[in-house]
């Protein structure tokens, strides 16, 4: 009888590499799946996304997303496809921003004719995800035969959850990504001190962050200094929690008269749907965020903004004067409409790029933030003599010892740590912090690699 309360874990994907989560678990006739994400970065990384899962997926019972990121979501349409018939939960605003999230991926692979992804991304696979989702509270519990399944809050992007099953007495817990709290917008994350597996994130295993406490003091500057040379602040950002915390910090500085209003284009259509989710969400935010907003505050706008959802709007912002900001995707100037602006205003020396995010090799932003001098846009060749600035700071994980921090809470208690989502020098580096600071077995399990949970 025993044998049989033993489940086996494997870390299908997700383990080894930052994207791509995705982690099954079996045991007493059952089989469940936590986050289903997409890998992402090279060519080679890509084609694995298309490989048959390890698994049958009309054979799974339960999916839990833990939040809404592409990298935790964009193989959902693949897993429909495939013949999965179970239920999906998640907390609340996570499913309403994934049908967003999942729509945009869609359109966007909708040329693909390698893969044929059209017919994997079609609306009716991602409405039959949408019909099989449940939304969930924080704390609120599912219950399955002998497991007990709830989210906790990981403070991470609205709606982020960490995964607590419960099973046979023991208690298993799946980080998904974990905020770097505090955020302006989210509660911190709240504690696990009872964990007796732990399955976490390690993307900033090995760093730790800088200047955290300065980046609105820095944001400020950067936009006096814009209205000051009358030039144009273009902001390449990513659509999902980046744009909703530079737009509520704008909205501060703006209403307490700390910089003055100028036109603030939001030049995103998935960012304002996005933000749309925000606004409806306010029951997910920290206690500062709550009380600005029952004091009559929209916290995501202001005087000066206008929202461009329409390509026509968007190629109007050319004739609005300066001084004027733009915010627009993608984050990493590696497509989007960003790179219009980037064409139009990078050769001005009046005017700044401002970058709040990590910028990946290869990518536009990348080229531009290691000091290009001229670059390629849409066939163009644009000299670059903006300014360019880089804040550090918006992270939205961790870092190596805030992590070390939060495993500290169930140090005691936590029998094993996978150190997974992250690269292999970063869960390796983190690993080792656990079992020398905190004397915690953690070890770091390859994508593909199973094991038997002891309960
Ligand atoms: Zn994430």
């Amino acid at each position: 009888m025993l044998e049989d309360k033993k489940l086996k874990l494997t870390f299908c994907s997700g383990a080894g590499t930052v994207t791509g989560a995705n982690f099954l678990i079996e045991g007493a006739g059952k089989k469940f799946l936590v986050d289903c994400g997409l890998i992402q970065g090279s060519d080679m990384d890509d084609e694995l996304n298309w490989e048959d899962f390890p698994y049958n997926p009309s054979e799974i019972d339960f999916l839990f997303i833990t939040h809404a990121h592409i990298d935790h979501i964009g193989r959902i349409p693949k897993l429909i496809h495939g013949g999965f018939q179970g239920k999906i939960f998640s907390v609340s605003p996570t499913k309403d921003i994934t049908l967003y999230m999942l729509e945009d991926m869609a359109n966007l692979v909708s040329r693909d004719t390698k893969y044929d992804l059209s017919s994997i991304y079609t609306s009716e696979n991602i409405n039959k995800a949408m019909n099989a989702w449940q939304g969930l509270d924080y704390g609120e519990k599912i219950e399955a035969d002998d497991f007990q399944f709830s989210f906790k809050d990981a403070g991470h992007i609205l709606g982020s959850g960490m995964l607590e099953v419960i099973y046979n007495g023991k208690k298993i817990v799946f980080t998904g990504d974990l905020g770097n709290s505090p955020s302006p917008l989210l509660p911190d994350t709240e504690d696990v001190k009872d964990a007796d597996y732990l399955i976490m994130e390690s993307v900033y295993g090995d760093r730790d962050h800088e200047n955290r406490n300065e980046r609105k003091k820095r944001l400020e500057d950067v936009i006096k200094d814009n209205y000051k040379k009358g030039g144009v602040l273009v902001i390449p950002t990513f659509s999902l929690e980046r744009t909703q915390e530079l737009l509520y910090e704008i909205n501060s500085l703006v209403e307490n008269k700390i910089v003055p209003a100028m036109p603030v284009f939001l030049d995103s259509p998935l960012s304002i749907k996005l933000t749309e989710i925000y606004l409806k969400s306010e029951k997910y935010f920290n206690e500062t965020a709550q009380k600005l907003i029952s004091s009559g505050d929209n916290l995501f706008d202001f005087q000066g903004l206008i929202k461009t959802p329409k390509t026509e709007d968007s190629k109007d912002i050319l004739k609005a004067p300066s001084p004027k900001i733009i915010i627009a995707g993608s984050g990493m100037s590696n497509g989007g409409r960003v790179l219009h602006h980037e064409k139009n205003y990078l050769s001005d020396k009046n005017n700044t790029l401002l970058l709040t995010g990590y910028q990946t090799m290869g990518t536009m932003g990348r080229i531009i933030q290691d000091g290009a001098k001229k670059v390629r846009i849409m066939g163009e060749d644009v000299f670059v003599r903006a300014k360019i600035v880089f804040i550090d700071g918006y992270s939205g994980h961790k870092d190596s010892s805030h992590l070390v921090k939060f495993v500290e809470k169930t140090a005691e208690k936590v029998k094993k740590v996978f150190v997974v989502m992250g690269e292999p020098k970063s869960s390796m580096f983190l690993a080792q912090r656990l079992n020398n600071e905190l004397g915690v077995d953690a070890t770091t399990p390859d994508s593909g690699d199973s094991v038997s949970l002891d309960i």
